[in-house]
């Protein structure tokens, strides 16, 4: 009954629910307290007490239809108020008619990948990458197009960019603060790809859409800056949401936003808000768009995760394991010290340690590390890290 592209996909889903599983059992065996699970990138810190407080007020409130339908695009004041804090924080001329409400950053993608593909056109990513990219690119009709990041430092390759543009090129997607990698991409590094995209586009005759999936976007450290892609690119489309930035993943809850500097939009979020409808989300939750306005200056405490941070590259990396320090996001991706990065990964389970393969993210020879864990988890792991490294000397 099920399709075969929808069983062949599963088979080659998610590492990181396979490892999750794992954890799960070895909780059952051992207790939860002995088990060192990496595997998700799920928060652990609770939303801002001011989220709660506004949400405590919206279920209190009698709005009339305060549960109804409403424009698919979502509530005018949310979209309002998203834009003019972007407007604030880019300098870019936002306003509430770019933005569309969604149900999470994957819930924008599979809208903007819907809006934007013909069968059979490009989309390229960068390796490592959020291995769900695959299924989105290919639930409308695109091909994914792997290009490969520089691996001592994982900021992505112009050169290897223009390389990869063809005439079928329809959008580039870019995640920064990076998942699995936490590198944050420098300015720099962004302006030498939107020469290479320009200088593509001039050839070939196309247009070329930046999708940049900006979920972690307030998660950063070391006085990192995150820069606003609307200030690179003009024909950017940001993709965000609200479950790490204010921890509320099982909420789905987020945005799309559109460059006005890209000219006429109206054609561009017509269709972005007729798939919205269409694609059966109608539109983002009601609630949760409510308690947006008070909240979109909060955020998680990043200082906590990263405390969590140093605390585990200090782990790993006495342990001998190398490893990128990064500046944003809650991972650490470090170098396996076999080829097999999925043998390897099997390994640790012996000690209780669950981490997931890069292979899953496109990148063998690495594994990733989620370390939106509990403090106690990442300190007591110190003897298993140990102890699997040593396997290895
Ligand atoms: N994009 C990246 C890079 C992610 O890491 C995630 C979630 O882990 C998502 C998108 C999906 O986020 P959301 O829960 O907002 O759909």
């Amino acid at each position: 009954m099920v399709s075969e592209k929808i069983t062949s996909n599963l088979s080659r889903s998610s590492w990181i629910r396979a490892m999750f599983e794992e954890g799960e059992k070895l909780r059952k065996q051992y207790g939860a307290d002995k088990v060192y699970d990496f595997s998700l990138g799920n928060p652990d810190i609770e939303p801002p007490e001011i989220v709660k407080e506004a949400l405590k007020k919206a279920i209190l409130s009698d709005i009339p239809k305060m549960h109804g339908y409403m424009s698919n695009a979502g509530y005018p004041d949310v979209r309002a108020a998203v834009a003019a804090k972007l407007k604030k924080s880019s300098g870019v001329p936002v306003e509430g008619q770019h933005i569309v409400m969604e149900c999470g950053a994957g819930g924008a993608m599979n809208v903007v990948l819907k809006t934007l593909l013909n069968p059979g056109e490009e989309v390229i990513i960068f390796a490592p990458y959020f291995a769900e990219y695959l299924f989105y690119i290919d639930n409308h009709g695109g091909k994914a197009v792997i290009v490969d990041t520089d691996h001592s430092t994982f900021q992505p390759d112009p050169q290897k960019l223009y390389a990869a543009i063809t005439p079928k090129t329809k959008a580039i997607i870019i995640n920064s603060p990076n998942n699995p990698t936490g590198v944050v991409y420098s300015r720099s590094t962004l302006e030498k790809l939107s020469e290479k995209v320009s200088s593509r586009e001039k050839e070939f005759g196309t247009e070329i859409c930046i999708i940049s999936d900006e979920p972690y976007e307030k998660i950063v450290y070391d006085g990192v800056e995150v820069t606003p892609i609307f200030t690179i690119f003009n024909r950017a489309i940001m993709v965000n949401s609200f479950s790490k930035s204010l921890s509320l993943p099982g909420e789905r809850i987020g945005f799309i936003a559109v460059n006005p500097g890209m000219g006429d939009t109206s054609l561009l979020m017509d269709g972005l808000i007729f798939s919205t409808r269409t694609l059966g989300f109608v539109n983002a939750p009601a609630l949760f768009q409510r308690i947006l306005p008070e909240s979109l200056e909060a955020s998680v405490d990043a200082g906590a995760y990263k405390k969590r941070r140093d605390m585990l590259y200090d782990i790993i990396t006495g342990a001998g394991f190398k490893c990128l320090k990064p500046t944003g996001a809650f991972y650490l991706f470090a170098q396996s010290p076999i080829a097999d990065d999925v043998e390897f990964c099997k390994t640790a389970v012996k000690y209780n340690l669950v981490i997931v393969p890069g292979k899953g993210f496109g990148c063998s020879g690495f594994f990733r590390m989620a370390y939106c864990v509990d403090e106690n988890i990442i300190l007591n792991s110190k003897d298993a890290f140990e102890k699997l490294a040593a396997e290895y000397k």
